[in-house]
């Protein structure tokens, strides 16, 4: 592993199809969160390179050719970026479990999901009419509706899932014909910079797509406050989304949020009755909030599970915790990676000392693993945690955590079920565990969730939306609305025979 002084410097900025460094000179070092030792050396970018990025973007958007490149051309694009994809599925899920801090094998399902979403976008826009007639009550009339690109887009991506959540936005962008700039997170744009150069192997025209390395509150600002961006897709934390909205307001460009969740996982004593549902939903609760030491924006971190199982099912959960295996993402054997950075792992810590005050209740977890070969000290390791015995007046059940954190609350009838589940400002994802199918659609009804899983947690598919109630965001991602983000609608109404009005009379 390189030192810092042996790592060279790498051209990381992409604008108007050339790899620059920063105007500024300014580089920074890309740390492996399983030593916190730097491992890359990118281009720290600003403003100024913000500026130079939207404006080849804004250039290849009013002047190029991809919004007018047919619609099967730009499926066939997408389709082969999908291929490249698949080819460099090692290279790249290494990179992304090294940068993230997931395991390999997280890293080789993350990079599949990213040319599923390639592919989904690619079938969407190729079996679409080209525009909906519409009947306007006369022959003499030819009325029709139709999508266009929207226009410059900035795209905006978080560290937890940095190439999936950034595929999420460029695969709609480029299949509605937008030109993009995209910022990855500062701390993980390795992949990122990796996917613009398989853009340009499948043959996107120089200009179409943007990309500048560099952190939020200058580059992401910029992007989102910049008269020449027609619509800004961020995905990440609700203080950071906040502060797009607002400075997005004066333009009035359209926005589109992914933020935070707290999001329930709701488990009816009726799914525990026999060893087989009882083993089946404890293994799940434990998936949900602890894949990617629970750094998942619909991570299941609130377990609101029926009194009388309580103690058995936690005790299991506990005794199943305590043994994932956490290490480096990269060895044989491990289960769970570190935390992305010291500053993730502090705020984790913050939270469980304050539930701790507040009088939680600790079942395992609740601080730093000791260390081990596969697991450095100087990694940002945590323990995962179950905290029972807690309520809602406490910060970790209202906020978001982002950490291998699972808090334990309990109920006695649906209705108490429901309200607990509801009773969060976020409203991304919820699941729900019952042997009884009336109250499967019962209760998923009555969730005021984006997504709700009926004994199951976390699976999404390209082909159904993804995005929150609440402040969990606005808009989604993913399916037909995922590419009706990416465009702007026109009615063109055509007049065969037109006549006079003759409405003024003079
Ligand atoms: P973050 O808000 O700190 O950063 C997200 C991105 O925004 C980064 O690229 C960052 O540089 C940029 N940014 C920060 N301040 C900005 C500003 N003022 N203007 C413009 N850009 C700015 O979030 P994070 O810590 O990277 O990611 C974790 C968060 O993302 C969690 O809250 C998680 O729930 C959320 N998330 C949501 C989804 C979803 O689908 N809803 C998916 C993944 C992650």
């Amino acid at each position: 592993m390189a030192d810092s002084t042996e790592l060279r410097a790498r051209d990381t900025i992409h604008a108007g199809g050339e790899w620059r460094a920063a105007v500024s000179g300014a580089t920074r070092e890309i740390l492996d969160p399983a030593d916190a030792r730097p491992f890359a050396l990118v281009a720290e970018g600003d403003e100024k390179d913000a500026d130079l990025a939207v404006a080849a973007a804004r250039r290849a958007f009013d002047e190029g050719p991809w919004p007018r490149t047919p619609v099967a051309q730009r499926a066939a694009l997408l389709r082969r970026v999908a291929g490249l994809l698949v080819r460099d599925r090692e290279e790249l899920g290494l990179l992304e479990s090294r940068d993230a801090g997931k395991t390999v094998e997280e890293g080789r399902v993350d990079i599949d999901c990213v040319a599923d979403a390639f592919r989904y976008f690619a079938d969407l826009v190729a079996a679409e009419a080209p525009g909906r007639v519409v009947d306007a009550g006369s022959p003499d009339v030819h009325s029709v509706v139709v999508h266009e690109p929207v226009g410059v887009c900035a795209l905006i991506t978080p560290w937890n899932y940095p190439l999936l959540q950034a595929s999420w936005k460029i695969a709609p962008a480029l299949a509605a014909g937008n030109t993009f700039v995209v910022k990855p997170s500062e701390i993980t744009p390795l992949t990122t910079v990796a996917l613009i150069g398989l853009l340009t192997e499948a043959g996107l025209p120089a200009g179409v797509a943007n990309l500048v390395t560099g952190p939020g509150h200058t580059v992401g600002a910029r992007m989102a406050e910049h008269p020449d961006v027609d619509l800004v897709s961020f995905t990440g934390g609700l203080v950071s989304g906040t502060k797009v909205a607002r400075a997005a307001a004066p333009t009035v460009k359209k926005v589109a949020l992914e933020l935070g969740g707290k999001n329930p996982n709701v488990v009816f004593a009726d799914a525990c009755a026999t060893e087989e549902g009882f083993d089946t939903a404890v293994d799940q609760a434990l998936n949900a909030a602890f894949i990617h030491s629970g750094q998942v924006c619909s991570a299941g971190a609130r377990l609101i599970v029926e009194e009388s199982v309580r103690d058995r099912f936690v005790a299991e959960l506990a005794r199943r915790a305590e043994k994932i295996r956490l290490g480096r993402g990269t060895e044989d054997g491990v289960e769970c990676g570190p935390l992305v950075s010291a500053q993730q792992r502090e705020k984790v810590e913050a939270y469980v000392e304050s539930a701790l005050k507040e009088g939680a209740v600790l079942r395992c977890g609740g601080k730093r693993p000791e260390p081990a070969p596969e697991r450095p000290a100087s990694g940002y390791f945590y323990e995962p945690t179950v905290l029972d015995r807690c309520h809602r007046e406490m910060r970790v059940v209202r906020e978001e955590v982002f950490g291998p954190v699972l808090t334990v609350e309990t109920f006695r009838t649906e209705d108490e079920a429901v309200a607990l589940a509801n009773d969060t400002e976020y409203g991304l994802a919820g699941g729900v565990w019952t042997a009884d199918p009336g109250r499967a659609r019962r209760v998923a009804g009555r969730l005021r969730h984006g997504t709700v899983w009926i004994n199951d947690f976390h699976p999404y598919l390209p082909q159904a939306e993804w995005g929150g109630f609440g402040k969990s965001g606005t808009g989604r991602e993913l399916g037909p609305a995922g590419l009706a983000e990416y465009r702007e609608t026109k009615h063109v109404y055509q007049n065969l025979a037109p006549a006079p009005v003759r409405w003024f009379r003079g």
